[in-house]
Protein backbone atom coordinates (compact mmCIF):
# COMPACT_ATOMS: atom_id res chain seq x y z
CA UNK A 1 0.00 0.00 0.00
CA UNK A 2 1.73 3.20 -0.60
CA UNK A 3 1.44 6.33 1.38
CA UNK A 4 -1.26 8.02 -0.43
CA UNK A 5 -3.66 5.35 0.26
CA UNK A 6 -2.83 5.17 3.49
CA UNK A 7 -3.25 8.79 4.35
CA UNK A 8 -6.83 8.37 2.58
CA UNK A 9 -7.61 5.55 4.65
CA UNK A 10 -6.52 7.85 8.06
CA UNK A 11 -8.30 10.88 6.71
CA UNK A 12 -11.32 8.27 6.65
CA UNK A 13 -11.49 8.29 10.49
CA UNK A 14 -9.24 4.35 10.01
CA UNK A 15 -7.68 5.27 13.67
CA UNK A 16 -10.86 5.80 15.15
CA UNK A 17 -12.39 3.09 14.54
CA UNK A 18 -9.18 0.41 14.73
CA UNK A 19 -8.32 0.55 18.18
CA UNK A 20 -4.49 0.17 19.05
CA UNK A 21 -4.88 -2.95 21.34
CA UNK A 22 -1.18 -4.10 21.48
CA UNK A 23 0.14 -5.41 24.66
CA UNK A 24 4.30 -4.55 25.06
CA UNK A 25 7.14 -4.42 27.19
CA UNK A 26 8.10 -0.94 27.99
CA UNK A 27 11.95 -0.75 26.41
CA UNK A 28 13.04 2.27 28.82
CA UNK A 29 11.61 1.18 32.42
CA UNK A 30 11.20 -2.53 31.29
CA UNK A 31 7.21 -2.32 32.72
CA UNK A 32 4.55 -4.75 30.39
CA UNK A 33 2.11 -2.18 29.32
CA UNK A 34 -1.64 -3.48 28.80
CA UNK A 35 -4.06 -1.34 26.84
CA UNK A 36 -6.80 -1.26 29.60
CA UNK A 37 -7.13 1.43 31.85
CA UNK A 38 -5.64 3.75 29.76
CA UNK A 39 -9.07 5.26 29.12
CA UNK A 40 -8.81 5.60 25.77
CA UNK A 41 -8.14 3.19 22.64
CA UNK A 42 -4.74 4.83 21.89
CA UNK A 43 -2.22 3.78 24.17
CA UNK A 44 0.99 4.96 22.65
CA UNK A 45 3.63 5.11 25.17
CA UNK A 46 4.63 3.51 28.62
CA UNK A 47 2.28 4.85 31.41
CA UNK A 48 5.21 4.49 34.41
CA UNK A 49 8.13 6.80 32.21
CA UNK A 50 5.87 8.15 29.45
CA UNK A 51 8.52 6.94 26.72
CA UNK A 52 7.21 5.95 23.60
CA UNK A 53 9.13 4.62 20.35
CA UNK A 54 9.19 6.11 16.83
CA UNK A 55 7.00 3.66 14.91
CA UNK A 56 4.74 5.99 13.81
CA UNK A 57 4.46 8.24 10.54
CA UNK A 58 0.76 9.17 11.71
CA UNK A 59 -0.70 7.99 14.36
CA UNK A 60 -1.34 4.33 14.51
CA UNK A 61 0.11 3.85 11.09
CA UNK A 62 3.14 1.92 11.96
CA UNK A 63 5.09 3.50 8.91
CA UNK A 64 8.46 4.24 10.02
CA UNK A 65 11.12 2.26 10.26
CA UNK A 66 13.56 4.29 12.75
CA UNK A 67 12.42 2.43 15.59
CA UNK A 68 14.03 4.77 18.05
CA UNK A 69 13.45 5.91 21.68
CA UNK A 70 10.51 8.75 21.60
CA UNK A 71 11.39 10.38 24.94
CA UNK A 72 8.96 12.48 26.70
CA UNK A 73 10.05 16.33 26.38
CA UNK A 74 7.27 18.47 27.42
CA UNK A 75 3.78 19.11 27.59
CA UNK A 76 0.98 21.44 26.35
CA UNK A 77 -2.16 22.01 27.27
CA UNK A 78 -4.84 21.41 24.30
CA UNK A 79 -8.28 23.21 23.74
CA UNK A 80 -10.51 22.37 27.38
CA UNK A 81 -7.06 21.80 29.46
CA UNK A 82 -6.64 18.40 28.36
CA UNK A 83 -3.05 17.85 28.60
CA UNK A 84 -0.70 16.44 25.46
CA UNK A 85 3.04 14.81 25.73
CA UNK A 86 5.35 16.08 22.95
CA UNK A 87 7.75 13.50 22.69
CA UNK A 88 11.00 13.54 20.82
CA UNK A 89 12.66 10.66 19.03
CA UNK A 90 16.53 10.01 20.33
CA UNK A 91 17.65 9.10 16.97
CA UNK A 92 16.03 11.12 14.56
CA UNK A 93 14.91 14.37 16.34
CA UNK A 94 11.30 14.15 15.24
CA UNK A 95 8.39 15.12 17.19
CA UNK A 96 5.33 14.02 17.64
CA UNK A 97 2.27 14.78 20.15
CA UNK A 98 0.55 12.36 22.15
CA UNK A 99 -2.91 12.76 24.72
CA UNK A 100 -2.30 12.09 27.71
CA UNK A 101 -3.92 8.23 29.25
CA UNK A 102 -6.15 7.96 31.88
CA UNK A 103 -3.38 6.21 33.74
CA UNK A 104 -0.42 7.82 32.61
CA UNK A 105 2.23 8.94 35.91
CA UNK A 106 1.04 12.14 36.88
CA UNK A 107 4.02 13.21 38.60
CA UNK A 108 6.07 12.05 36.00
CA UNK A 109 3.69 14.72 33.76
CA UNK A 110 3.98 17.51 36.63
CA UNK A 111 8.05 16.84 36.27
CA UNK A 112 7.96 17.15 32.73
CA UNK A 113 5.85 20.83 32.96
CA UNK A 114 8.31 22.06 35.68
CA UNK A 115 11.53 21.09 34.18
CA UNK A 116 11.81 24.65 32.10
CA UNK A 117 10.84 26.28 35.28
CA UNK A 118 13.31 24.78 36.95
CA UNK A 119 16.22 24.77 34.19
CA UNK A 120 15.50 28.65 33.21
CA UNK A 121 17.72 29.75 30.73
CA UNK A 122 18.57 32.68 32.42
CA UNK A 123 19.90 33.15 36.41
CA UNK A 124 16.64 33.18 38.51
CA UNK A 125 17.88 35.55 40.83
CA UNK A 126 17.85 38.33 37.50
CA UNK A 127 14.20 37.79 37.50
CA UNK A 128 12.97 40.59 39.81
CA UNK A 129 15.84 43.19 37.62
CA UNK A 130 14.34 41.83 34.50
CA UNK A 131 10.68 42.64 35.46
CA UNK A 132 11.85 45.78 36.54
CA UNK A 133 12.82 46.93 33.35
CA UNK A 134 10.03 45.99 31.63
CA UNK A 135 7.90 48.54 29.88
CA UNK A 136 4.05 48.30 30.39
CA UNK A 137 3.86 46.82 26.70
CA UNK A 138 6.21 43.57 28.38
CA UNK A 139 9.35 44.83 26.12
CA UNK A 140 11.96 44.56 27.42
CA UNK A 141 13.95 48.51 27.35
ZN1 LIG B 1 8.34 2.85 30.57
ZN1 LIG C 1 13.02 8.41 15.00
Amino acid sequence: MNRENKRKIFEKGYYKTHACRDTFVCKVCGRTVIPENAGSDHRNHCPNCLSSLHVDIDPGDRASDCGGIMEPVAVWVRKGGEWAIIHRCKRCGVLHSNRVAADDNPMKLMSIAMKPLCEPPFPIERIEELTACMASDGRIR
